[in-house]
């Protein structure tokens, strides 16, 4: 067995004393090559539970982070998955193993081009889009679930719009330094027909900012 193998299945164990219970999040984080995406100098960190820096300033989410994320989506095989933040794609290769049929944006084109790169060679069939993630992506809405993987000070209205009744949304909202990881779960009232939101907040987390139109400005 090689050395990555090896932390591949001691960064499982460890998850699972950190609280993670999902059998298909842990099956998951055992079958993608987090060195896959991490740069070439800090490949030797690839299994240990830190965020690490990638290109353009931004980082690859701790694995405690994405597997905690991961399992309050509740994926299922087949389900139509949106990500805002496909950063290096390490997330995204892990929703595209547990079988979602995922669309990725991702707002900076260096790094949209890199991930395809690497989700695709790593043999991911996924569907990548440079935009702002913020405004969601009409052409495929709505969805089961989306996940947006950096700190929003409020909730897309848009996102929520392409949420299909009976889906549920994690986002961490807060302010630029930390963030409640929150999940939105969408429901119709049967009198109105109207749709309704039901949030709940999680442990707070540090994300890189959510820049687009419905997040933070650049100014
Ligand atoms: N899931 C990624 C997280 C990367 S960090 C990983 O684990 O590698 C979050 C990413 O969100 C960054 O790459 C950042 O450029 C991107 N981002 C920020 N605002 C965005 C927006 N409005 N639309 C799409 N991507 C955005």
């Amino acid at each position: 067995m090689d050395l990555y193998t090896l932390q591949r299945k001691e960064l499982v164990v460890s998850l699972e004393k950190l609280g993670i219970k999902d059998i298909n999040v842990l099956n998951a984080i055992l079958k993608v090559k987090r060195e896959n995406f991490v740069k070439e100098e800090f490949k030797k960190y690839s299994y240990e539970n830190i965020a690490l820096p990638i290109n353009s300033n931004q980082t690859i989410s701790q694995p405690f982070t994405v597997a905690f994320m991961t399992e309050q989506l509740a994926v299922s095989p087949g389900e139509k998955i949106l990500e805002i933040g496909t950063g290096s794609g390490y997330q995204t290769a892990i929703l595209s193993e547990m079988g979602a049929e995922v669309y990725s944006i991702e707002r900076i084109k260096e790094l949209s081009e890199e991930a395809e790169m690497k989700l695709f060679s790593s043999g991911y069939r996924v569907r990548l889009k440079n935009d702002d993630g913020t405004m969601g992506w009409q052409e495929y809405s709505p969805f089961d679930k989306i996940i947006v993987t950096a700190g929003s000070p409020k909730i897309p209205k848009i996102l929520l719009s392409q949420l299909k009744t009976g889906g549920r949304m994690v986002i961490p909202v807060g302010s630029e330094s930390v963030q409640e990881l929150t999940v939105v779960k969408k429901s119709i009232d049967e009198k109105t027909s109207l749709p309704v939101f039901k949030a709940k907040k999680f442990r707070e987390f540090k994300f890189v900012p959510l820049i687009g139109k419905e997040g933070w400005q650049l100014i």
